[in-house]
């Protein structure tokens, strides 16, 4: 089951998604507002904090989750503050019930990880690509066209053209054809 809890959220913030199940995990705890209310709200139990990347708008609020549910944080990049154990490129993560495989997808930033679930058919995109043909700013520092597109190649070579969910760290997710959408951002991604 996975949950958006920031969906409604009118700050600045990241996508806050909760994927319960065998081990209850937030993907991104967001920025800005009470997403700790809105944990508790739905589970007593949270078991881990996966991140996509740590811009600001993706961890602001990380402290405060850790705090409050006494959980450790998983990150590409561990030599980054608060994040205590490392995924690397290709490594395995259990996100609710389901095992992931992380992406290493730099591009919006060097740290970026997608997560995606083959049998499932879900991708977490993080910042990499969003609906209708976005992508993730490169004008930031870290940013990065070539590799961004790069990324977003390579995720496409891994997913299924039968997707049938894509969670993005802005935006509503994509349930109608998201490979289409990934397709579509590859393309953009090289125009713009
Ligand atoms: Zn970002």
């Amino acid at each position: 089951m996975i949950a958006n809890l920031a969906a409604d959220v009118q700050a600045f913030t990241s996508n806050v998604f909760l994927v319960e199940g065998d081990r209850t995990v937030l993907v991104d705890p967001g920025a800005n507002f009470d997403v700790v209310e809105r944990i508790r709200a739905r589970t007593d139990d949270l078991d881990a904090v996966v991140l996509t990347h740590t811009h600001r708008d993706h961890v602001g609020n990380l402290e405060a989750v850790t705090d409050a549910f006494d959980v450790d944080v998983w990150g590409y990049d561990p030599a980054i503050e608060g994040v205590d154990h490392a995924i690397g490129d290709d490594e395995r993560v259990t996100l609710g019930s389901d095992e992931y495989v992380a992406l290493h997808t730099p591009g919006h930033k060097d740290d970026h990880l997608c997560f995606y679930a083959e049998d499932r058919g879900i991708l977490f995109a993080g910042d990499l690509v969003f609906q209708n043909g976005s992508f993730g700013r490169t004008d930031l520092p870290e940013g990065d066209r070539e590799t961004l597109i790069e990324s977003i190649d390579r995720v496409l070579e891994r997913i299924s053209p039968d997707l049938s969910e894509m969670h993005t760290g802005h935006g509503p997710s994509v349930t109608t054809d998201p490979y289409d959408h990934v397709q579509l951002a590859a393309r953009m991604a090289r125009q713009a």
